[in-house]
């Protein structure tokens, strides 16, 4: 579903992704793990274009990010083109970024309705059995500010799942939440990993890329250092930057 070959990226001078090659079937869940300034935000929006990478390509579901091939040449999408790939790849970032003046139902319907054009009323009740799912069936009407941050984060991943995503991408989702929200945020990206979506997670919470992760992979200084079942990583890794992160995180 995502293969990225030699994927690099500069800010100036900055080189801060220096040649990733990473693949995630169908189906699988990616943990990314590393410390601060490594690179894991910088090259999970490379996934979905929101940053153009440098060198190397990724590709989504066969189709390269950003370009066309044809032939033996490479040509860059148009923006209309972009926003259409991108609308099947949800994100969903530290914080929350809800739309403050629409209700949890608005919040929803937002994308469907105006990128898709779709009609509204099936939108709603899909939106309505999404809200359900992530357990706030009784929250439609609610504002932004109305709800506790967990219940926020899940907003947004029931906003990010109404354009029927084929792939799902997470930045720290639960870094920004109190300790006792964190799990119920887990638990919905739990249920969405057993009924199959596919996701790329960067995360400090090293129980959940045990209990979820199908391949672990640690970045330090723009590269991957190490990549496994997690298993393997999290319990015996072979590199000692991986044990001295782990040392300090576990
Ligand atoms: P954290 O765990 O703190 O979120 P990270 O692994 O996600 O860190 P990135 O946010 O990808 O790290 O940043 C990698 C490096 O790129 C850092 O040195 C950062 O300062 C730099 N960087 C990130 N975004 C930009 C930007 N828009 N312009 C310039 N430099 C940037
Ligand atoms: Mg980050």
């Amino acid at each position: 579903m995502v293969r990225a070959r030699g994927v690099r990226k500069s800010y100036g001078s900055n080189e801060v992704v220096k040649g990733i090659d990473l693949d995630v079937a169908a189906g699988e869940v990616l943990c990314l793990l590393g410390p601060s300034g490594s690179g894991k935000s910088t090259f999970l929006r490379c996934i979905n274009h929101l940053e153009k990478i440098d060198g190397g390509w990724i590709s989504v579901d066969g189709e390269l990010v950003g370009y066309r091939r044809r032939g033996e040449k490479l040509y860059e999408l148009r923006d209309h083109e972009i926003a259409q790939r991108r609308s099947r790849i949800g994100m969903v970032f530290q914080q929350f970024n809800l739309f403050p003046h629409l209700s949890v139902l608005g919040n929803l319907m937002e994308a469907p309705l105006r990128v898709r054009r779709e009609r509204p009323e099936p939108v709603r009740r899909r939106a309505l059995a999404l809200l359900e799912r992530v357990g706030l069936g009784d929250k439609a009407d609610a504002y932004p500010r109305q709800l506790s941050g967990g219940q926020q984060q899940r907003v947004a991943i029931a906003r990010a799942l109404t354009m029927e995503p084929r792939l799902m991408l997470f930045d720290e989702p639960t870094s920004a939440l109190d300790p006792e929200l964190v799990g119920d945020v887990l638990d919905v990206m739990r249920s969405l990993a057993a009924d199959g979506m596919t996701m790329v997670v960067v995360t400090h919470e090293i129980a959940f890329a045990r209990e979820v992760a199908d391949t672990v992979a640690f970045l330090d200084g723009g590269v991957i250092v190490e990549q496994g079942p997690p298993g393997q990583v999290l319990n015996n890794p072979s590199q000692e930057r991986t044990r001295a992160f782990l040392a300090r995180v576990l």
